[in-house]
């Protein structure tokens, strides 16, 4: 069962405190200021159109978190008229499957026919039934009232098959004012919808939400066309088995190679599950014509095979991590094998990706595409020369970056003539009023929706205590209640066994004294006294500052017999006590 954001949170949702009458609002609760869990909201006179409902990924401050999901209190606080799903990447749709209580049943949510595909997959996989909510396919650039708002869709070259931008009109008692929200885009491109014409057509705008996330670089995106062509050069001259990693949503990338295989008469087989639903979303959404189980894998044997592997962040139990680790079944890399690394490294995942690519080099295997300068990848993302593009189509009066850290802005601010055109940066958990400018009207908390082994919490509080008990691990105190006496104390990931062993005594006998002196206070404060008294006594003693746990004698006894793993190492570290 997938975990659920509750729609009834016994009146903890604040938020918006107050909206003016004919006041236009947009909010973010989340993708600004920090990559993922994309989710803007435009709010006039009871009406929210959301755009967007993406989920976010675990990171060094958040270790075990499966993923997070946008603010719980702008989710809450603005129940979605209507819905547009820009594209059909995670950091854009992954959130709707928790969200079956809050996004009302028959809520229309307009999407391309491969986002919908998509998404439809992800929530049947899930037990969630798609007809709750009324899908209402966008095919080509097109327009749609919403109560206030006139909506536009325009299709922009992305990563991804069908990706639009989000036009919006929308009259106010002071005149008209448009909106253009670029969503994720770049311009050189193949999408066979994308209509430059009409961009211009939308022409002037008052604000630009534009992507930024390739304002550090100069220059263009390079076109899918040039990849492509690298690939078919690099294929043709390779001789053996070929492996071939990138993202399961670049379908254009996958259906070329399938093509260039198929001139070369080379068999190709896929590895991994998401590359065959992202197929299967393609199939049905027409962008390719084949599904996938007319291909005929070739045999694992088959020496000239060229093999798509998906998982190319490295993620454990992906496909890419256990080819290169040695573990897929009936699979081993070995001298004579290319492995093409055909993506970019997501911040943050770099070192995992490395620790494979060192693996597949030390079982024999060629690897290219490492370097950046084989041209064997091309961003999703507009780069400088892009984002310049697309405002000149615009026409812009205030430019808002959004998808991106505070980096990428402040790249951003810098190459934007600011002078010529007003930049503002926005920051997520906010609300603003858009008036002739964005003005803040209040801050929401931070209730990021946390998931994590079936279900959903909204304060950092466990992942401080996972990485404090990470480097610092955990002291038992085993105290006598009536006595307050301490009889033992026992770690876990503290210090060394030896070391153990030569500090044991002095440890314990501080402590016991320690307890002594703290059974003077008054009975409610002796818990803390020691607690703070243990803390200092750590730190002087050992360096370090481990998480203290006062238990009884009876509960450590008990943990002493439970066969549960972090209680075992208690056990151990025990057994190895004077
Ligand atoms: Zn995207
Ligand atoms: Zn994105």
């Amino acid at each position: 069962m997938v975990p659920q954001v509750s729609a009834d949170p016994a009146g903890i949702i604040d938020y918006p405190r107050r909206l003016e009458p004919h006041q236009l609002y947009f909010a973010f609760g989340g993708g600004v200021g920090r990559f993922g869990t994309n989710f803007t909201v435009f709010h006039l006179n009871g009406v929210s159109v959301w755009i967007d409902v993406g989920s976010g990924f675990a990171n060094h401050h958040t270790p075990g978190m499966e993923k997070n999901l946008p603010n719980r209190q702008l989710l809450l606080g603005f129940p979605p008229t209507a819905i547009f799903l820009t594209h059909g990447h995670e950091d854009h749709i992954g959130a709707l499957p928790h969200l079956t209580e809050v996004i009302p049943v028959g809520t229309p949510i307009f999407a391309s026919p491969f986002t919908t595909a998509l998404l439809t997959v992800r929530l049947k996989e899930r037990g969630i039934d798609p007809g709750r909510w009324d899908f209402r396919l966008i095919e080509q650039d097109s327009d749609v009232g919403i109560g206030p708002f006139r909506v536009s869709t325009f299709f922009m070259p992305h990563s991804i098959p069908q990706c639009f931008s989000v036009g919006l009109e929308v009259m106010l008692p002071h005149g008209k004012k448009r909106i253009y929200f670029s969503s994720d885009f770049k311009l050189r491109g193949s999408e066979v919808r994308h209509k430059v014409q009409n961009i211009k057509k939308f022409a002037p705008v008052d604000f630009l939400f534009i992507d930024s996330t390739g304002s550090l670089h100069e220059g263009e995106t390079m076109a899918e066309r040039e990849v492509d062509e690298t690939l078919e050069r690099l294929i043709s001259r390779t001789p053996g088995r070929i492996f071939i990693t990138t993202f399961a949503s670049q379908v254009e990338r996958i259906k070329n190679i399938a093509r260039i295989a198929s001139g070369l008469s080379r068999p190709i087989g896929f590895l991994g599950r998401s590359l065959k639903s992202q197929w299967e979303a393609a199939f049905i959404s027409r962008e390719v014509t084949a599904p996938l189980h007319l291909q005929k894998p070739p045999s694992y044997a088959a020496q000239n095979a060229i093999w798509l592997v998906a998982g190319c962040q490295a993620d454990k139990n992906s496909s890419f991590s256990r080819l290169t680790h040695g573990t897929l079944a009936k699979m081993r890399l070995k001298p004579g094998d290319t492995l093409v690394y055909s993506a970019s490294m997501i911040p943050g995942n770099e070192g995992k990706i490395y620790e494979a690519l060192n693996l597949a080099a030390d079982a024999g295997a060629r690897v290219v595409g490492v370097s950046g300068d084989t041209r064997v990848h091309t961003s999703g993302h507009g780069k400088r020369g892009d984002i310049e593009r697309l405002i000149s189509y615009l026409k812009p009066r205030h430019i808002l970056p959004v998808h991106g850290d505070p980096l990428h802005f402040h790249a951003f601010l810098e190459f934007i003539d600011q002078k010529k055109l007003p930049v503002t940066v926005t920051e997520g958990h906010r609300i603003y009023a858009l008036g002739d400018a964005p003005v803040l009207v209040e801050s929401v908390p931070d209730e990021t929706c946390l998931v994590e082994a079936g279900e959903i919490h909204f304060d950092a509080t466990l992942y401080r205590e996972r990485i404090h008990l990470a480097e610092e691990g955990v002291c038992f105190v085993v105290l006598e209640p009536d006595r307050f006496a301490v009889s033992a104390i026992s770690y876990v990931g503290v210090m060394s066994a030896q070391f153990l062993e030569t500090m044991y005594p002095r440890l314990l006998n501080t402590a016991q004294q320690a307890a002594l002196a703290a059974a003077q206070s008054a009975p409610r404060n002796r818990e803390k006294k020691l607690r703070d008294f243990l803390s200092k006594l750590h730190e002087e003693l050992i360096g370090k500052n481990p998480y203290i746990k006062i238990v009884t004698p009876q509960v450590m006894a008990a943990a002493a017999e439970t066969p549960v793993a972090s209680l075992d190492s208690a056990r151990e570290t025990s057994e190895v006590e004077p």
